[in-house]
């Protein structure tokens, strides 16, 4: 019996083995390592960060790694991991790790790396190719901030989602009259609009702006005013290949919970993947990483 019980251990760490990259040891990694493009690499430099952080080291292998590379011996744990999935970027993955530690740009790294890859991704006027929920404006626009500064001189571009913007939400097609008037119907009594008053009739007059972006950053609100048609159904988003919650114990609270998984379940694109990134690991978390997502977990709260 004891044998039998060290084959099924030894069989566990095989599994391991194969699954999880080895983490990084440099930013300069990036690119000799998971080949990101030379510009990416250049605004990663330009942030004068010396080490990676913890979480950084942790997620980017999982998030950049090319099929086929022979990467080990992370410090990552596998929801899954009898499952025998490939890693290799296209995954789901949540992240649970302390304010301050760097959350951001291990999120935003990927999602740029991957849409240049991909020539037709960096364009975003047939509809967002990423999208990511933060709990606040606030936050959102530091996001922004963030990516724009790490896309910088690619074609690329990053956009907070504001009152008065219109999001494609089906390839190519025109916008639906149904859709404006519901943006138009709801902007006066949304509660997490900030504007001034006067400032709100003047974006209400406007036209409604359409994001050309291929990153959009929003508050579930903001966003899924401009989803939601007359009849209160939820217009579809199937150009977002990924979708980030930031702070997703917040996003998935009672608050928000409702908003944000109405989006989550607009984004249609059966090639979705989702990243979950957060400080704690909360009740509202559990259950969707287990039941909802394909995913892996990495762990680097210090408790
Ligand atoms: P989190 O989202 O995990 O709370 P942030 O992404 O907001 O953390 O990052 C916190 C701060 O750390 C930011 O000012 C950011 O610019 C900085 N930062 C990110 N990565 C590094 C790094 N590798 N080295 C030093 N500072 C970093
Ligand atoms: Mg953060």
């Amino acid at each position: 019996k004891r044998k039998k019980d060290k084959v099924v251990k030894d069989k566990k760490k095989d599994v391991k083995k194969q699954l999880y990259p080895r983490p990084l040891t440099s930013f300069a990694q990036l690119r000799t390592r998971y080949g990101i493009s030379r510009r990416l690499a250049e605004n990663i430099q330009e942030q004068g960060y010396k080490l990676p952080t913890e979480v950084q080291l942790g997620a980017l292998p999982l998030l950049l790694g090319k099929p086929g590379s022979k990467e080990q011996n992370g410090t990552i744990e596998d929801a899954k991991s009898s499952s025998g999935a490939e890693y290799g970027g296209d995954i789901d993955l949540l992240t649970v790790a302390p304010t301050g530690s760097g959350k951001t740009i291990a999120f935003l790294i990927p999602i740029i790396d991957a849409l240049l890859a991909h020539n037709k991704d960096t364009d975003g006027k047939d509809g967002p190719r990423a999208i990511i929920l933060a709990p606040t404006r606030e936050l959102a626009s530091q996001i922004v901030n963030e990516a724009r500064k790490l896309a910088k001189g690619t074609a690329i571009k990053a956009t907070l989602m504001r009152k008065g913007m219109q999001v494609v939400t089906r390839s190519g097609d025109e916008l639906s009259p149904d859709a404006l008037d519901a943006s138009e119907s709801e902007a006066d009594d949304s509660d997490s609009d900030e504007q001034e008053p006067t400032k709100r009739k003047k974006t209400q007059r406007k036209q409604a702006e359409l994001v050309k972006a291929a990153i959009l950053v929003a508050t579930p609100l903001a966003l899924l005013n401009t989803l939601k048609r007359k009849d209160s159904t939820v217009a579809h988003l199937p150009t977002v290949r990924r979708l980030v919650l930031d702070e997703a114990d917040v996003l998935l609270d009672p608050l928000f919970r409702e908003q944000t998984l109405a989006i989550w379940n607009a984004c249609s694109n059966p090639l979705l993947r989702v990243g979950l990134w957060s400080a704690t690991m909360g009740s509202n978390i559990e259950p969707l990483t287990l039941d909802t997502l394909n995913t892996r977990w990495i762990t680097l709260s210090p408790s």
